[in-house]
């Protein structure tokens, strides 16, 4: 039986009973069937979602009540964790203890927003200084409405979390739709949402595809504002429908992001930090690491030492003890990295390891962690996004070389840097030009903390308060506090 919808309040089939596969991409095999929602469930929906939002059931709650229904949701995603994220390693392919991580995350991610919630609302409106004392002016912020959330498979439920719970707990109502490689967790989240008590209609959820969902959504009339993560591609295209209503959008989209090494630093230290920002998540990941800048003065050893540790890493399904790289997530995926890998040639870079299916895995969609050195900066491998275990290497000379080097991307999602000496890592921080910089590590996020992109990689910022920020609207109210006339048409001077 295929999973449902989730719908004012009630799991419900897909208008036309349409359903496709979700394949475990260790084995290949289909586990699960997934309710194809269509533009016609996009519009119950979204109506469903206006409906609630406009008679206030959510968003005129006090922050407090609203925090204590996110709380349950977050007892409740801790409560099925194990399961969880069983499941999400399942349909992703991604290792359990990552996806524990990422489960973890997202009960976080609903706490830290309950908490947020209640704190911006016990801080109560701000005034504003208008240097006029005959007015008094203050600044409320309030629910931007009906959000319409479109998510990627990289990081499944967490995806979705850095949109629903901020979207929440500032009073919105919202409808989700997860990617279609991937959305069996999401269709727990909606249980678990349910099972905590949230008003009918608050938190939908359609899953389905990008064509027949997500552009039925971006577009529709009723939708306030669209908070999109994925692709750069996909990107412009909620831009564009969203831009028929003139809605808000946030986007958090794609990234080629530098690593650069000074030598300064312990070649340990560093190979360790460059394996992570690359083959964490089977190098699915937005600010993946994938260019990696060494000084020439330890370019080889790092190299040699790099190589070594990527051929140990041991791959695997995600469930199995040890296992550290899992397979792509779909057929597609793999293939188009394979399309990438195939198109390199030897004035573009030297292979230094992987690069093809490893031995010993006759199934899945697997690959080798893979290591490109001395890669040309016009290979189209050091300019576009691969998403995979793929990365590549190059020396520089010279601190400002690197920069340069680093900053010449159309993507500026996130950069690292790392060198013992911490002025210097402060003074190339300054001049990267990305929303995230990491120093002497790369990829640790946290939920406090702002997340988002310049440039290509998108519009506006996820996590922290400027993640909650994300879903409010700001309302200026200013009275006339004064007892005299304002005098302009029927004041002393005039009949
Ligand atoms: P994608 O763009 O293919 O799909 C993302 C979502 O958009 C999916 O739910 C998909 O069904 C939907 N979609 C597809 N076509 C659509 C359309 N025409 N209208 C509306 N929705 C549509 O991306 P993906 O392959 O799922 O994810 C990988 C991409 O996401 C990478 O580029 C990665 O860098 C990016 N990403 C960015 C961040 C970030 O925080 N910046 C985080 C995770 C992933």
């Amino acid at each position: 039986m295929a999973t449902q919808l989730y719908i004012n309040g009630t799991f419900v089939d897909p208008i036309d009973g349409d359903a496709f596969p979700s394949v475990d991409p260790s084995t290949e095999a289909i586990f699960a069937q997934i309710g194809a929602a269509k533009s016609g469930d996009v519009d119950k929906a979204v109506h469903a979602a206006r409906d609630a939002f406009d008679s206030g059931c959510w968003s005129n709650l006090t922050a407090k009540q609203r925090a204590e229904a996110l709380r349950r949701v977050a007892a409740g995603i801790r409560a099925r964790a194990s399961e969880l994220a069983a499941l999400e390693t399942k349909d992703n392919g991604k290792p359990l203890p990552e996806s524990q991580w990422d489960i973890d995350d997202a009960a976080f991610c609903f706490e830290y927003y309950a908490n947020l919630a209640e704190q911006k609302e016990a801080a109560g409106a701000i005034e504003v200084d208008l240097g006029d004392d005959q007015f008094d002016c203050r600044i409320w912020h309030e629910p931007v409405g009906v959000v319409a959330a479109i998510t990627p498979w990289n990081f499944p439920m967490l995806m979705a979390v850095w949109k629903v719970a901020p979207a929440l707990a500032a009073g919105c109502t919202i409808v989700l739709k997860p990617s279609e490689l991937c959305s069996l967790t999401c269709v727990e989240m909606a249980k678990i949402i349910h099972e905590a008590g949230i008003p009918a209609g608050v938190f939908n959820l359609l899953t389905g595809f990008g064509p027949d969902a997500g552009a039925p959504l971006t577009e529709h009339p009723l939708v306030d504002k669209v908070a999109f993560t994925g692709s750069v591609a996909t990107g412009k295209k909620v831009m564009q429908g969203a831009s028929l209503g003139i809605r808000t959008v946030s986007l958090e989209l794609g990234g080629k992001s530098p690593f650069i090494i000074f030598d300064d630093v312990d070649i340990e230290k560093a190979v360790e930090w460059a394996l992570f920002g690359i083959f964490w998540n089977k190098g699915e990941v937005c600010s993946a690491t994938s260019r990696i800048l060494v000084e020439r003065g330890i370019y080889s050893k790092f190299l040699d030492r790099l190589k070594e540790a990527a051929e140990a890493i041991t791959i695997g399904p995600g469930e199995c003890e040890g296992v550290k790289l899992g397979p792509i997530v779909s057929e597609s995926q793999y293939k188009k990295i394979l399309g990438f890998l195939e198109r390199v040639s030897s004035s573009d870079a030297r292979l230094v390891t992987g690069g093809a299916r490893p031995e010993g895995f006759s199934n899945g969609f697997y690959l080798a962690p893979t290591i490109y050195a001395d890669v040309s900066i016009d290979a189209e491998i050091w300019r576009e996004e691969i998403f995979g275990p793929v990365v590549c290497v190059v020396p520089f000379d010279q601190e400002e070389e690197a920069i340069g080097l680093a900053n010449d991307s159309p993507y500026g999602l996130a950069a690292a840097v790392m060198s013992d000496d911490l002025e210097r890592c402060d003074r190339v921080a300054a001049k990267l030009r990305a929303g995230i910089i990491w120093i002497n590590c790369s990829q640790p996020t946290f939920t406090q903390a702002p997340w988002g992109g310049y440039k290509s990689s998108g519009i506006g910022r996820e996590l922290g308060e400027a993640g909650f920020n994300a879903y409010l609207e700001t309302k200026q109210v200013t009275r006339f506090d004064h007892t005299e006339h304002w005098g302009w048409y029927l004041g002393s001077d005039n009949a």
